[in-house]
């Protein structure tokens, strides 16, 4: 019987059977335990997988070499891309690009601005009512002012969030 036919308990079981043990860790692709062979070699018997377990730092720089080698993907593309057009065109599309790039940042700091005036003057606001609630004695004006209180704070949170 060759390993693919058998069964991922079968698989546990043979290491289990020689020496191995199981592993206080999950496949990260099927979340079954993970085994650890006599020699060391651990496995996923669900995935019939070997899984290398990486510390945190290896895991990073492994990450990082992944972006990397997809950052050359995609520059190697781009590559081609900009290599099949005339020198014309190539000249329109990185203005267009340059363009596009300080439009983008220009209106989101645009954005920001006016979000960031907002929240100011809510804070403010905010500040002014609460004054007034300490020296209001009518409860229904106390009630009123205390809901615009909460609409105010509602909305501070949520740009707190947002932004
Ligand atoms: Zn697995």
């Amino acid at each position: 019987m060759s390993n693919l036919d058998k069964s991922p308990e079968r698989r546990a079981a043979d290491i289990l059977l020689r020496g191995g043990k199981m592993l206080a860790l999950a496949c990260p692709v099927c979340s079954s335990p993970l085994y650890q062979t006599k020699d060391g070699d651990v496995i996923c018997v669900v995935c019939n997988r070997p899984v290398k377990i990486l510390s945190k730092k290896e895991y990073e720089k492994e990450m990082l070499k992944d972006k990397d080698t997809q950052k050359k993907e995609d520059l190697t593309n781009k590559n081609k891309l900009i290599s099949k057009q005339d020198k014309n065109t190539k000249n329109l599309a990185s203005e267009v690009k340059e363009k596009e790039k300080t439009e983008i940042k220009h209106n989101y700091n645009n954005i920001n601005n006016s979000i960031m005036n907002a929240y100011d003057t809510l804070s403010n606001k905010l500040e002014e009512i609460m004054m007034r609630i300490r020296t209001e004695h009518d409860l229904s004006t106390l009630e009123r002012l205390l809901s615009v209180v909460e609409k105010i704070i509602d909305l501070m949170l949520l740009i707190e969030e947002e932004y």
